[in-house]
């Protein structure tokens, strides 16, 4: 079990890692791709347990969790927004999740369960402290980034006047 603050910690790390955005847009399409896979604990469970669905794939880490379902969870996001956001959503979750128990990946080829069983609770420690370390490290580039832009600005002007 991964914590959905660790996806949404971690997808938004891996946004400013590899896409180096700095509007908010692209955030906020990676957390919903992010958090929706989990949406099948809310979604499938009520009607599993009343009968309406059966089979493993609508249980958790299922078909919400498969790679189908991703793809069109990326397609539909990116409708709204930056698709390569989506995507690192999308895959750091099932990333996640394939590593602390595993998830049902090529539903509905296949209905088995892949993955590895690495203590859920390391990873959860693991993926947000990196995940927050990455965050609070780009926060302190990006103020004092601006603050060696003004004072060589600033410089800049005074040799220009003398
Ligand atoms: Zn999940």
């Amino acid at each position: 079990m991964v914590a959905d603050g660790a996806h949404i910690l971690l997808s938004m790390a891996l946004v400013y890692l590899l896409l180096r955005e700095r509007r908010p847009e692209p955030y906020f399409v990676a957390v919903l791709a992010a958090s929706i896979p989990d949406a099948d604990k809310f979604v499938f469970t009520p009607l599993v347990r009343l009968g309406y669905l059966d089979g493993v794939v609508w249980f958790h880490r299922g078909v919400m969790h498969s790679l189908l379902f991703g793809a069109i969870l990326v397609a539909v996001l990116s409708l709204f927004g930056s698709r390569r956001a989506a995507i690192i959503g999308v895959v750091s979750h099932l990333c996640l999740d394939f590593l602390t128990g595993g998830v049902r990946l090529l539903v509905p080829l296949d209905n088995g369960l892949y993955g590895l069983e690495i203590g859920w609770l390391l990873t959860n420690v693991a993926a947000m402290v990196v995940a927050a370390t990455i965050l609070f490290a780009g926060l302190v580039d990006r103020r004092y980034r601006s603050r060696i832009r003004s004072a060589l600005a600033r410089l800049a002007l005074r040799e220009q006047r003398e």
